[in-house]
């Protein structure tokens, strides 16, 4: 049921151009692994950010081929590479519930997968708010100003999408908990369980989206086009020129950026839930 689940809704998003092909492939993969392994209520937290991220870079897609296009290494539609790099940590999390290990701390479990989640989530909804931002975003390490589209720039409409994305990532978790039947936890655990969720999204959600904005800003890898004479993480850029690498390390793209902030997303999901 988790794969024709999944295989639907990569299916409606390679319809409505926010998949590629390969990208369906990839939410079918993350899909079933999440569903399939974690349960009904992950997959909902799936379906959430897949949903809401894909509606927003929708709403912020004409504005932002203006004012941003050239920066982005890749369009609005997401690839194999893409879907992994937001939904890996979350699939390898719900996977992990099902070993013995994970089975012992369902409670870490979730929360780290809520973090993993929110940090993509956050991300993503920054990514797509912040680039409508009518300021220019300022880079987060030193606070130069910076054109949009700019790997660690950062604007107060995107921070305040980080914050909106990232908590309702974990508000979503929370109220798909449902109310306690009979004989189920008490209403005094079931409610602090659910404070616990929104905290897990709203601190791994920010640390994730933070770790992005660092790495964006220190070590991804960026390119030169010599001919449109702008930086971009394209190694081809969209005019058709081969771009020059410029600095970063070479092997960290945005892929590896976006696992890294769901990762991040994750320990300080999982850390958040050990607070008393
Ligand atoms: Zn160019």
């Amino acid at each position: 049921m988790a794969a024709a689940l999944s295989a639907g809704v990569g299916y409606a998003g390679h319809r409505r151009a926010a998949l590629t092909l390969g990208g369906a492939a990839g939410a079918v993969v993350v899909g079933t692994s999440v569903t399939g392994a974690g349960g009904w209520r992950w997959g909902i937290a799936m379906i959430y950010f897949f949903a809401s991220s894909s509606l927003l870079s929708r709403l912020a897609s004409e504005r932002k081929q203006r004012a941003a296009a050239d920066k982005f290494a890749k369009g609005s539609r997401r690839d194999f590479g893409q879907a992994l790099a937001n939904g890996g940590v979350a699939a390898a999390l719900a996977l992990a519930r099902r070993t013995p290990s994970g089975a012992r701390h369902t409670e870490t479990t979730e929360a780290a997968f809520v973090g993993a989640l929110a940090a993509a989530t956050a991300d993503t909804w920054a990514t797509e708010v912040g680039t409508l931002s009518p300021r220019a975003p300022r880079l987060i390490t030193t606070g130069r100003l910076v054109t949009p589209g700019t790997s660690g720039g950062i604007t107060a409409l995107g921070l305040a999408a980080t914050v909106a994305g990232a908590t309702s990532l974990g508000v979503v978790m929370a109220a798909a908990r449902g109310h306690p039947r009979h004989g189920g936890q008490p209403n005094t655990a079931n409610t602090a369980r659910r404070a616990r969720l929104v905290l897990a999204g709203l601190a791994g959600g920010l640390a994730g989206s933070l770790a992005d904005s660092l790495l964006g800003a220190l070590a991804q890898a960026m390119y030169w086009c010599p001919r449109c004479e702008v930086e971009t993480e394209r190694r081809v850029h969209r005019c058709g020129t081969p771009t020059k690498y410029r600095r970063g390390l070479r092997w960290l793209d945005n892929d590896a950026v976006n696992t890294a902030c769901s990762a991040v997303g994750a320990i300080v999901g999982a850390a958040s839930n050990q607070w008393r």
